[in-house]
């Protein structure tokens, strides 16, 4: 843009103009170019200067409307001035986001098929939009040649002259307050100067309460082992080599990885670099978070629970680079560092990582591009490896570095399948638990044991059906059954939270056997409380942990043994580290295989590795019982053996074949509306139009599948019918998609959204 040089010689109605390209967060698409008044660019008016990466208000539409947008982009053009309108305002005292942040965003747009505006919306918290917690101050400076202007002016105030001094031999600009401490005198003097014109006042926005962290006990580094030691060596030398890099630092559980980002994050901050370090969930992390806050003194934890204004404060201390590590979910890949060195995504595998709303970005795909932009390493760390990270290490893309074994040469579990298809064998009583798994327990109980147990289906019973006519209480508003929660004594839908008093028989038949099927964690809570009286068990689902900070507390008296037992949901599965947990049971392996997402195995098979991996951690060993319907299913064999690589093999010649992704891109749109018809009609005509555009671009190897049901066929009220593009070519996907797209109006009521590299179906 810059060297768009003006031609002498050139006639012409334009000219060249100060031109800023404006995003809106919503509406129409752009970017829009306005014209930059002179008073909005100069830099010698920080406050008010426009460049990228600043809000600005500025005129839309009819009247005099105006909006706030992102500019994108300062830059000379040659325009007809009178056909573009000006920027009104420059909202923000300095950029939200870098020129890198701004490439990244735009990346995101283009890769994930959605609005720019959109996008920036995400990155920027709405507390930031908000400066929320600050308040504008008056911060002063002096002007130059104060003092010798001071003396000419023949003043003789020594408390001004004093104040002056201060404030000519202060480094930044100072608030009168602290001009008056500093150089013990009252406002007054302050007053004075100001009116000789001897110093200005510039407003700033500052923090309206600051706050601090707990003081946490200093941990110092542990002595490595010789696998980990090796795995640092491979990261500092990348981080020492000044380029993108991707490394999956695949580690068995309990061999140590969290001391190898530690350190490798030292490195980092020796040489004044920040780190970024994703999590699945910081709530189900808080022995990870509390390693990092013992480690390092400026750490800041991004978790979900934080006010607007919070949040405010840490994206400006991470802004000016007080910060040394960044420890958040998904978003805070986002966080604003000036200057990155390095990047850790932890249990990368975790679904956590994908947005499931708009921008329906993956962070590791994020983090891939930003390692990229600002040249950088970015580990991959995980005991099950995501097959997407898996593929690019074997093609040698990224480096590879593994961890075989535990720390202090502990061995893994021994992981025993249960088959439940014979229920004479297995079952003892009424219920889910079975007599292995019940001898078991007594056996680690009474060992002085603790015992984990996984379930991955909250609620009481998961059905309510009726054995005369096959009734299945089912949502109004969604095609799902409804799972009764005996706390509340309601029948509950998990996807909309619609919930209807239990029927005490038949809605259909009035049959008054309608049973309550299913064992949801609440119903195996009360089991273990009927099997295990003398031992303390409690539940951990997204029903019992409502409230904040009840995971920490939970997961902290777990670890003190205040109980016994602790049963629960996938939330159980992650990083947590209980050296006295000698077993694990997995009551029911299946509850992910059988669902309509070719990821079914994967997940099973990184669930039960992941539970397996909480026991054998401590001196007594540790054992994990599988109940499964499915014992020889490859996904089930291969985590009772800890055998991720052979898993991986099976799995990617199932995806080979399929053309599933990691091999080939595939993108999937969901239709949906109120009425049935319109929304089938709509999928079609979008079906037609997706065939049309894959044929025309000639993309080869492309599929389109659909329009179907969607496997949730009825969710909110709404029919849902989806469309799959699958091809090997990701970008030439994405350009059907836009064609496609190109003037496509559905009806009215009827939305359609694409997303690309899906997760959940
Ligand atoms: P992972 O993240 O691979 O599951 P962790 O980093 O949580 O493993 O390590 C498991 C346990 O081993 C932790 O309690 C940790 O403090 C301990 N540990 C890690 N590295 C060492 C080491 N080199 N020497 C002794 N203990 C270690
Ligand atoms: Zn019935
Ligand atoms: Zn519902």
């Amino acid at each position: 843009l810059f060297d768009a040089e003006p031609e002498a010689w050139e006639v012409d109605a334009a000219e060249l103009h100060t031109v800023a390209s404006v995003v809106l967060p919503t509406g129409p698409k752009g970017p829009f170019d306005y014209l930059v008044p002179a008073a909005l660019a100069d830099s010698q008016q920080p406050q008010q200067f426009l460049e990228p990466g600043r809000r600005v208000r500025v005129p839309f539409g009819r009247g005099d409307r105006t909006v706030t947008g992102y500019c994108v982009e300062v830059g000379v053009k040659r325009v007809e001035a009178n056909r573009l309108k000006t920027v009104a305002e420059v909202v923000d005292s300095r950029a939200l986001l870098s020129a890198p942040m701004l490439r990244l965003t735009r990346w995101m747009a283009d890769y994930y098929l959605c609005p720019w505006g959109q996008v920036l919306e995400a990155v920027v918290p709405a507390g930031v939009r908000g400066m929320a917690g600050t308040r504008e101050v008056n911060f002063f400076t002096a002007i130059p040649g104060a003092l010798a202007k001071f003396s000419a002016l023949k003043l003789r105030s020594a408390q001004q002259r004093k104040a002056l001094e201060t404030l000519a031999a202060s480094n930044r600009p100072l608030t009168a307050p602290e001009i008056a401490e500093a150089a013990d005198c009252s406002l007054a003097p302050i007053k004075g100067l100001v009116k000789h014109g001897l110093i200005e006042a510039i407003r700033m926005r500052v923090a309206t309460d600051s706050q601090s962290a707990d003081a946490i006990g200093r941990e110092s580094p542990l002595e490595l082992n010789s696998d980990q030691e090796a795995a640092f060596r491979r990261i500092k030398s990348a981080l020492d080599a000044g380029k993108a890099s991707g490394i999956v630092l695949h580690g068995v559980t309990g061999s140590g990885k969290t001391e190898v980002y530690l350190q490798a994050i030292e490195h980092v901050a020796s040489f004044r670099r920040q780190a970024i370090v994703l999590v699945p969930e910081i709530s189900l992390t808080p022995q990870t978070v509390r390693r990092f806050r013992a480690r390092f003194d400026r750490v800041a934890v991004l978790h979900s629970h934080l006010t607007d204004a919070e949040r405010h404060q840490h994206w400006q201390s991470i802004a000016r680079g007080e910060v040394e590590v960044i420890v958040g979910a998904r978003s805070a890949i986002f966080a604003p560092t000036p200057h990155l060195g390095l990047i850790v995504i932890d249990e990368e595998h975790e679904t956590t990582f994908k947005q499931d709303q708009a921008p329906r970005y993956h962070a590791r795909d994020v983090a891939w591009q930003r390692a990229q932009a600002e040249h950088i390493p970015l580990i991959l760390g995980s005991a099950t490896p995501s097959l997407e990270a898996w593929v690019r290490a074997q093609r040698g893309e990224f480096e590879k570095i593994s961890l075989p074994k535990r720390v202090m040469n502990l061995p893994l579990p021994d992981v025993m399948t249960i088959d439940m298809r014979d229920p004479a064998q297995t079952r003892f009583g009424h219920g889910a638990i079975t007599r292995p798994l019940h001898q078991a327990m007594v056996e680690a109980l009474r060992g002085g044991g603790q015992v984990i147990l996984l379930l991955n289906r909250r609620g009481f019973s998961t059905h309510i059906q009726c054995p005369a006519c096959g009734f299945v209480l089912k949502c109004d508003h969604c095609d799902l059954a409804l799972t009764y929660h005996r706390q509340h004594n309601t029948a509950l839908c998990h996807y909309c939270d619609h919930e209807v008093p239990p029927p005490r028989a038949c809605p259909d038949c009035k049959s008054p056997a309608i049973r309550y099927g299913g064992v949801g964690t609440q119903k195996l809570e009360e089991e273990v409380r009927s099997r295990f009286p003398d031992y303390k068990c409690a539940r951990m689902d997204v029903d019992s942990m409502r409230q904040r900070g009840s995971h920490e507390n939970v997961l902290s008296a777990f670890q003190r043994g205040e109980f016994n037992i602790l049963l629960g949901t996938q939330m159980i599965a992650k990083g947590l580290d209980f050296p006295n947990v000698t077993l694990v049971g997995v009551i029911n392996a299946d509850t992910a295989l059988h669902l309509p997402d070719f990821r079914a195995a994967e997940r099973t098979f990184q669930l039960v590795a992941q539970v397996a991996g909480r026991t054998g951690r401590g001196k007594r060993g540790g054992r994990v019982l599988v109940q499964t319907l499915n014992p020889e299913h490859p996904a089930i064999v291969a985590a009772a053996r800890h055998d991720y690589a052979r898993f991986a093999d099976h799995e990617l010649a199932t995806r080979r074949a399929a053309h599933y992704p990691p091999f080939g891109a595939m993108i999937r749109l969901i239709i949906r509306g109120p009425a049935e018809a319109t929304a089938r009609e709509t999928a079609q005509a979008l079906g037609e139009r997706m065939r049309a555009a894959v044929a025309s671009n000639g993309v080869s190897g492309a599929r389109v599948i659909g329009p179907g049901v969607a496997p949730i066929a009825r969710l909110r009220g709404e029919f849902r019918f989806h469309l799959q593009i699958q091809g090997p070519e990701g970008a030439a996907l994405k350009q059907a998609v836009r064609d496609a797209a190109q003037g496509f109006a559905a009806p009215d009521g009827v939305r359609w959204i694409a997303d690309v590299d899906p997760w959940d179906m």
